[in-house]
């Protein structure tokens, strides 16, 4: 177990106010997270180089798509979410506790060495929450830094601001997925709430990290004109038409089970909303149609990346430019 960071010790309890829940625990008493446990008046992590999913992903899995295009991300996620999505797909390692899987280490150096000996240009921290293996990913991120790696990040954007200023320093690149723009939604199918969300996409932005959106369309639940239009307009007036969001396919998983799938029309009717009012980089994601995961430039219009599932077939750009146009693509290419 290693101390945990961002917790204050009270008489005869320990708070982590590493995000918004600030959980207050007694001796022996572990967070809403599963992965947090106040003993002896110390809070330690039960996670620090516990990974129990490791893989080599296309970067593009993350998703992201403006950023180092075509590389490899060693990828690396823990037991605990800070969330209770009742729609999760990773609900099997999210919802549950470290003990339930192998006593695996990993330590930051071997993520480091590993991602380098398999030719990944950066360290996706991802799968289950990252943020809640805060020490863990920032242990890690200060090695890979070092030695010339990316760090990236994909999280639901629940952490308070300190430790996320903190955590800005070593990122490279952050998807945030931004489940809905609906209070309502966030209090009934996440237990959480969206204003922090919201704060954390704005630092993100401040702190100039590169920044990519998800938002995953659920028929009949988060699905409303209304809404994403609000969602978009907030997007292009807080981090600008610039920011690609990829609005995903959800498939009945968890306590989701009654629910259909996305359809192709709901997740073009999103996509047209958001193009409609401005935003250059649109995607829909999970259902591998083509042509709706490529990048067009936004100034003469012609085909920059083609995308199929998580490949890419055709590459457009020069440096961070369209080749035919000259304009400067966002990114980091
Ligand atoms: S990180 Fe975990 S223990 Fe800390 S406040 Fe959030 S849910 Fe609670």
């Amino acid at each position: 177990m290693r101390e945990a960071s961002y917790y204050i010790k009270q008489e005869d309890s320990v708070k982590c106010v590493l995000c918004p829940r600030d959980c207050v625990l007694k001796n022996g008493e572990v967070g809403f997270c599963k992965v947090r446990k106040n003993e002896n008046g110390k809070l330690y992590s039960l996670v620090y180089a516990r990974p129990v999913a490791v893989h080599v992903d296309p970067i593009e899995k993350k998703p992201l798509f403006h950023f180092l295009p075509g590389s490899k991300t060693f990828s690396i996620g823990t037991a605990g979410c800070n969330l209770r999505c009742q729609h999760c797909q990773n609900w099997n390692i999210s919802q549950a506790k470290p003990s339930d899987f192998s006593d695996r280490v990993l330590e930051p150096k071997e993520v480091v060495k590993q991602a380098i000996e398999q030719g990944c240009k950066s360290i996706a921290y991802t799968y289950n929450e990252p943020t809640i293996f805060f020490e863990y990913m920032i242990e890690t991120a200060k090695l890979a830094k070092k030695k010339g790696l990316k760090n990236v990040a994909v999280t639901n954007g629940f952490i308070h601001q300190e430790p996320l200023k903190e955590l800005c320093k070593y990122l490279d690149a952050v998807n945030v997925d931004l489940k809905s723009f609906s209070k309502q939604f966030y209090g009934k199918v996440t237990a959480a709430w969206l204003e922090p969300v919201l704060d954390t996409i704005k630092t993100l932005k401040e702190k100039g990290v590169w920044l990519e959106i998800t938002n995953l369309i659920i028929p009949s639940v988060n699905d409303s004109d209304i809404t994403i239009k609000e969602m978009c307009e907030w997007l292009k007036e807080n981090v600008g038409v610039d920011v690609p969001i990829h609005f995903s396919a959800f498939h009945p998983d968890y306590k989701f089970q009654d629910y259909p799938p996305t359809s192709i029309e709901s997740l073009t009717n999103a996509r047209d909303i958001a193009k409609n009012l401005g935003l250059n980089y649109v995607f829909v994601g999970n259902v591998f149609t083509n042509g709706l995961e490529n990048t067009t430039c936004p100034n003469c219009n012609k085909l920059l990346i083609d995308r199929r599932g998580f490949q890419i077939l055709e590459n457009n750009m020069f440096k961070n430019t369209c080749r035919f146009c000259n304009k400067i693509i966002m990114g980091v290419f």
